[in-house]
């Protein structure tokens, strides 16, 4: 494989760019990874600048559940952008895309269009500050909520990747009021809650966590917080953004029963572009503004071109099987992985639900952030780097999930298991 061209514009881009790129996991820092530039994308197959073709296992980090350039998303954008692409008047779009969320979302009876996953969890935490009138928040080590000032706390995802435990600009009295503790860990949520539960305005978790690589929640730990929040008049909110749509049609809390106070959307409810989205209980939804006073609002938020693109990947996943087809290939992909590395041999723990996954190099449970950081993270560069020249891509991190979408077809299963058994022997090599 060759990567001339691309290595021209990432020298480019470097020039005008912090970096060369505009989101810092993007670099690849941590995988010793020089970005491939991509040309194009087709269902789950990515074309870079040099012509190499990758199955991609990213899907955009989230968004693409139905694949690159779906058929049905691409005339959804066309047919709305020739209508003019935004106005910052209400559209119908807006009233059946909320109209939608709040079918398909057990929790939610009211939502907030926005713009990115970043704006949905920083607004609900204001909306939660706003409603409950307390200051304090409750997160967990690990978890990602977006770069909001008062969420970069043992965050997940490119500060996991980077080693970056809180970010210089954020003042230390802003993130007086955020508590962090380990995820899972039931009892020091308890032990906070017993000391400054009635200053606590919400808990907000990742009810799956993908930014620490895939951590599943305990037996009982989702639950365990829905008592909590109820015993102290605390809200709970759900970062749903990946989860949303990904695990079930109603996200992680259909799929585990529990039910948050407010639920935050991302990545697919905007088919693929920019789009994120917050709501819950009517009451509760009922104190933004302009009916309440907590403020918040958006130039382009709920734009037609946003709406159109979620409500056709929406309705793609309205439609019967789609959950089981997602699980059927994920769990075919996560049984290949698994008997590939055990011929390696090398030790992985994978970490799966639904079409979301991660293979962890280390032979112990993954259950939290500190044993996410036992993995290996030189075995899982070398993987990564050997992964691509055989024309897979996984996420250049290991703190990041595989995202399998309803474009991998058996074939492109197939031909990645077989990439995986070349790359682990690979790394086997050179790590042992
Ligand atoms: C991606 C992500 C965000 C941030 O969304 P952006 O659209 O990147 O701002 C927030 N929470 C979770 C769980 C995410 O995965």
């Amino acid at each position: 494989m060759k990567w001339t061209r691309s290595q021209q514009l990432y020298e480019e881009a470097c020039k005008w760019m912090p970096g060369g790129v505009n989101s810092p996991v993007r670099s690849g820092k941590s995988v010793g990874f020089t970005p491939f530039f991509v040309k194009e994308a087709r269902d789950c197959r990515l074309m870079d600048e040099d012509g190499n073709v990758y199955i991609d296992y990213v899907g955009s980090w989230g968004p693409l559940i139905m694949g690159h350039a779906h058929p049905r998303v691409v005339e959804a954008v066309r047919k709305s952008a020739e209508k003019g692409t935004s106005y910052g008047i209400p559209t119908e779009s807006e009233v059946r895309m909320a109209a939608r969320v709040v079918e398909m979302v057990p929790s939610m009876e009211m939502v907030r269009m926005v713009s990115s996953g970043t704006e949905a969890t920083m607004s609900a935490i204001r909306l939660a500050r706003g409603y409950t009138g307390r200051r304090k928040i409750l997160k967990f080590n690990g978890c990602y909520h977006g770069h909001g000032d008062c969420l970069l706390v043992q965050s997940g995802s490119g500060l996991a990747t980077l080693g970056i435990p809180g970010s210089p600009g954020v003042p230390e009295e802003i993130v007086h009021h955020t508590l962090s503790v380990p995820y899972n860990d039931l009892q020091q949520v308890q032990e906070v809650m017993r000391e400054v539960g009635e200053d606590v305005a919400a808990i907000i978790v990742e009810p799956v966590a993908a930014n620490m690589g895939v951590v599943l929640p305990a037996e009982g730990f989702l639950g365990g917080l829905r008592k909590l929040c109820d015993e102290f008049g605390s809200l709970l909110i759900f970062d749903e953004v990946i989860t949303g749509f990904r695990l079930a049609p109603g996200g992680a809390q259909e799929l585990l029963g529990v039910l948050p106070d407010l639920t935050c959307l991302g990545k697919i409810i905007g088919g693929g572009l920019p789009v994120g989205a917050y709501g819950g209980r009517a009451e509760v939804m009922e104190r933004m503004a302009p009916v309440g006073n907590v403020y918040q609002a958006g130039t382009l938020s709920g734009n037609p071109l946003a709406m159109s693109a979620g409500l056709a990947a929406l309705e793609i996943l309205s439609q019967k099987g789609v959950y089981e087809e997602l699980e059927e290939k994920a769990a075919y992909l996560e049984g290949g992985l698994k008997a590939v590395a055990g011929r390696a041999p090398i030790a992985m723990t994978l970490n799966r639900v639904g079409s979301l996954g991660c293979g962890f190099f280390t032979p112990d449970p993954v259950v939290d952030f500190a044993s996410a950081q036992k993995a290996d993270t030189e075995a899982y560069a070398l993987f990564f780097r050997e992964m691509l020249k055989e024309g897979v891509y996984f996420a250049p991190s290991q703190f990041e999930s595989f995202f399998v979408s309803l474009a991998h077809e058996k074939d492109h299963l197939d031909a990645t298991l077989e990439a995986a058994s070349k790359a682990l022997k690979v790394v086997c090599e050179k790590v042992s």
